[in-house]
Parts: structure tokens; C-alpha cells; sequence
């Protein structure tokens, strides 16, 4: 699903998902520098916590024998080396997928354009009717059609055997092909609106085409945003309320004091599909929604659903949605700039052997798709790090919010199931879009040392005497 896949899983980049961890490790505790005896706190127990409440009265001192450093070694050290293998196997895998999808996105594209069949499909909708947009549509449906079944063999390969292979996947085969068509269908239903309106434009101002198409993409992201939780999302998965009041309750607690205007809180059934622990906010002002998922629910301790959903908060709270469609809007139009310019010298020397006039030509779709994919494959590094640095803000707020410094270390470790924990500085700054578990807990325990105290109040009354 490819071709028209670029456009929309940027898109999607509206929704935001699970917790992570921190980048760099914030200022070293200068009154500890070496690595003394490890601290008690015994990873992987539930519940080792100190409560926040142990250190309320307390000042803001350091606690001598606490060195982050070491605890941070202590928590990675827990992990068994198999799995850590393993682990890292899998991420680094998916460097590679990186590139074997941008790859085979080139080959399509060029295979479409050089062997006319792009022409051919765009000559078939302009006999079929002389209304532009509705040529846009009729050149759409094959277009999507014939990619997302050339991508078929990587599809299959990345999202099915190789989450298989991982122990990731909890599906069969046919009930994740039928979530596969669903997909599809949507992707049809969806896609040709979205290329008529860029279309549209690229009709009408064929010049500045690049300033428009990236109106189009943010129209259609924040547009996304809204249709996605609605539409799309139950399509694939059920989303109840959560009625546990054990856990419930401190979610909203939480919210509350976050001044998020949430009454429920959702369980969405992602175990059907997978074993990845993942939470959710989504939507704006009084649309949000609070979601977790059952495996969340189901694997983790109290305080490490609080850390979790702290963190998603926290991209409530920080307006992330707007922040990350801004940095959308910001690549778009610089891609589409690119694009542009790119577009016109290719179809002044191959146009005519491959059938496309100019950037208005639905011919030329393959093209604008080799592009921007190439382009978007380059700057990969940047658009990991400006996810990553958005993340890092939410751990950040997660951490003070929910003060749970084990609970997010215990999901960092959970977390390193698929993602490599300790990867090199700059293996981290290129791929991750989220900062390695070594990062998270580091910082968790950089927190946990700091030993804020709880402030001085009277939770009894409303104004104290
Ligand atoms: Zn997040």
C-alpha cells in the first residue's frame, strides 16, 4: 500500500503512541561519580517504589548512596542476554526495512512510468470522462490497487512472518490478510478524495503548486486526525470503557490534575493483532480520549500503567498533535518544493517516453511518489529526531507527573522487547523515533535521585488558615 501509503502514513503521524524514553541522560549526579554498590531498589519486582509520599517531608537532598548511573546499569543489566539479542535483532532489522521500502517504492514507481502502464491508465480515465476530478478518481482506484499488490511480497514479509518470527504477532494468517483488505478498502475510499483535492491544485497554480499541495496535506492531516479515532480505528478494534476502578480511577486522577477533560477511559482489544504494550491520547479539547491497550492492562503493574499514561498525557498537555502536524506541514513543503523542481526536470527528458505532460498529469502520480519517497528516505534521521525530541518532552512530563521513576523504567524494559535498548548515540540520533530504554531509565533514575520534595499543603482543606 505504498504510492499513496507515503502520503498517508504521514498522515497518521497525527496519532501518538506509547511511552518512551529519554534521549541523552540529563546532568550526571556531580556528587556521585563512581559506581558504589547498587542501589536496593531490586529491579523487575513489582512495586519496589518508593512512594512519593516516603519523601514528602523530606528536603531536597540527595540521597548519597543513589548513583543513576549504576541503577541505570542495574535495570539493562536485568535483561536476560537472549532476549536482549533478540531484541536487537529485530530493531536492527527494521533499519534495513528502512531502506528495502524506499527501494521497492523506486521500483514500482519506475516500473509504472517506464513500462507506459501509468500513461495507459491515465489515457483509459480521460476516455472515460472529460471531468478532471473525476479522471483524478478513476485513475486512483488502479493506481492504489496495482501498488499495494506489487508491495505485497514486503508487506506480507515485514508485517506478518517477520512480527511472526519475533514472537510479536498474535494473528493467523487469514484473519490478518482480511485486516489487510480493510485496509485497502479504506485506502480506496480515502485516497482518490485526497489526490483530487491535490490535483485540484496542482491544476490551478501549477507554479506555486508546492505551497497548496502542502495546504492540501494539512487539511487533510488535522481532517485525519478527526476521522481516524471514529472511522478508522474501530474498524480494527474494539474500544470499551474500562470499568476496573483499581485502575480507572488513578488514570483519571491524573487526568484531572492535568486538566484533561476525560470522564472514561478506553480499553482498545489490540491483542488480537499483537503483544506490544501501547497506550493512547487522542483528538482536541473535549474529543480527547484516553486509551490503553489490553496488553497494557494486562501485563503491567499499577504504576507502570501510571507512567504510561502520564506519558500520553503529556502529548495532550503539550499539544504534540499540533506541534507534530506543524513539523509535517514543514517537511511537506519543503518536499513538495523539491518535488516540484525535481518533477520538471525528470518530465522535460523522459516525459514523452513515458507518457506524462507535467505535474497536473495523474500520469506523473509514480513520480511525485518516487520522489517525495526518496526524499523522505533521506531525511529520515531528521524526522526520527523531531519524534524523538517530542517523546523525550512527554517522558519528561510523564515522570513529574505520575512521579513513578520504577514504573517507567519496568516499561522501558517492557518496551525493549522491540526496541533496542542500548544502542550507540548516534545509531539512536538516526533511527529512533523514541529514545532507547538505556535513555528512559537513565533518566527515570536521574529523577529518582534528584528526590523531589512533594511541596507543603493541606489536601484537606481549600484555603488554608
Ligand atoms: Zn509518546
Amino acid at each position: 500500500m505504498r504510492g499513496l501509503a507515503f502520503v498517508l502514513s504521514l498522515l497518521i503521524l497525527t496519532r501518538t503512541g506509547l511511552p518512551q524514553e529519554p534521549t541523552a541522560p540529563l546532568i550526571p549526579n556531580p556528587a556521585r561519580a563512581s559506581p558504589p554498590p547498587l542501589p536496593p531498589a531490586a529491579p523487575f519486582t513489582p512495586l519496589a517504589l518508593p512512594t512519593p509520599k516516603a519523601s514528602a517531608q523530606a528536603q531536597p537532598s540527595r540521597t548519597p548512596a543513589f548513583d543513576p548511573a549504576a541503577a541505570t546499569r542495574e535495570w539493562l543489566d536485568s535483561i536476560p542476554a537472549d532476549q536482549k539479542a533478540k531484541s536487537n535483532a529485530y530493531f536492527e532489522g527494521g533499519y534495513w526495512l528502512i531502506l528495502w521500502n524506499f527501494l521497492v517504492n523506486a521500483l514500482i514507481a519506475l516500473l509504472l512510468l517506464v513500462t507506459r502502464v501509468s500513461a495507459r491508465i491515465r489515457d483509459f480515465a480521460e476516455c472515460t470522462t472529460r471531468f478532471r476530478a473525476v479522471q483524478v478518481m478513476i485513475y486512483a482506484i488502479p493506481y492504489i490497487i496495482l501498488t499495494a499488490a506489487l508491495f505485497f511480497p514486503l508487506t506480507v514479509y515485514e508485517h506478518y512472518f517477520r512480527e511472526r518470527q519475533y514472537g510479536m504477532a498474535t494473528q493467523t494468517f487469514v484473519p490478518w490478510f482480511a485486516e489487510q483488505l480493510k485496509g485497502l478498502v479504506i485506502a480506496l475510499i480515502l485516497g482518490p478524495l485526497f489526490l483530487v483535492a491535490l490535483y485540484a491544485v496542482f491544476r490551478a497554480a501549477p507554479r506555486t503548486c508546492w505551497l497548496w499541495a502542502t495546504a492540501v496535506v494539512v487539511a487533510a492531516t488535522f481532517l485525519f486526525s478527526f476521522i481516524v479515532p471514529i472511522f478508522i480505528e474501530p474498524v480494527f478494534n474494539k474500544y470499551t470503557p474500562l470499568t476496573d476502578p483499581k485502575i480507572r480511577d488513578p488514570i483519571l486522577q491524573l487526568a484531572r490534575a492535568n486538566e484533561i477533560p476525560v470522564t472514561k477511559v478506553f480499553v482498545v482489544d489490540a491483542s488480537r493483532q499483537t503483544k506490544r504494550v501501547s497506550a493512547n491520547v487522542a483528538g482536541f479539547l473535549n474529543t480527547a480520549r484516553i486509551a490503553l491497550n489490553d496488553n497494557l492492562l494486562n501485563q503491567c503493574t499499577l504504576p507502570e500503567i501510571r507512567a504510561v499514561m502520564a506519558h500520553e498525557m503529556g502529548h495532550y498537555v503539550l499539544n504534540h498533535i499540533v506541534k507534530l502536524a506543524f513539523y509535517s506541514a514543514l517537511t511537506f513543503l519543503v518536499g513538495f518544493a523539491l518535488t516540484k523542481a525535481a518533477f520538471d526536470l525528470l518530465v522535460r527528458r523522459y516525459g514523452s517516453r513515458w507518457g506524462v505532460r507535467d505535474i497536473a498529469d495523474p500520469a506523473g502520480l509514480p513520480l511525485i511518489g518516487l520522489i517525495i519517497g526518496a526524499y523522505l528516505f533521506l531525511i529520515t534521521p531528521l524526522s526520527n529526531t523531531s519524534s524523538r525530541v517530542v517523546e523525550r518532552e512527554a517522558d519528561i512530563f510523564g515522570i513529574n507527573a505520575a512521579r513513578e521513576p520504577d514504573g517507567m523504567a519496568k516499561i522501558a524494559l517492557k518496551l525493549g522487547i522491540y526496541r533496542k535498548m542500548e544502542p550507540t548515540p548516534l545509531e539512536e540520533s538516526i533511527f529512533f523515533d523514541h529514545p532507547s530504554g538505556r535513555s528512559r531509565i537513565r533518566m527515570a533514575m536521574d529523577w529518582k535521585a534528584a528526590n523531589l520534595p512533594n511541596g507543603t499543603f493541606d489536601p484537606s482543606v481549600g484555603k488554608p488558615k
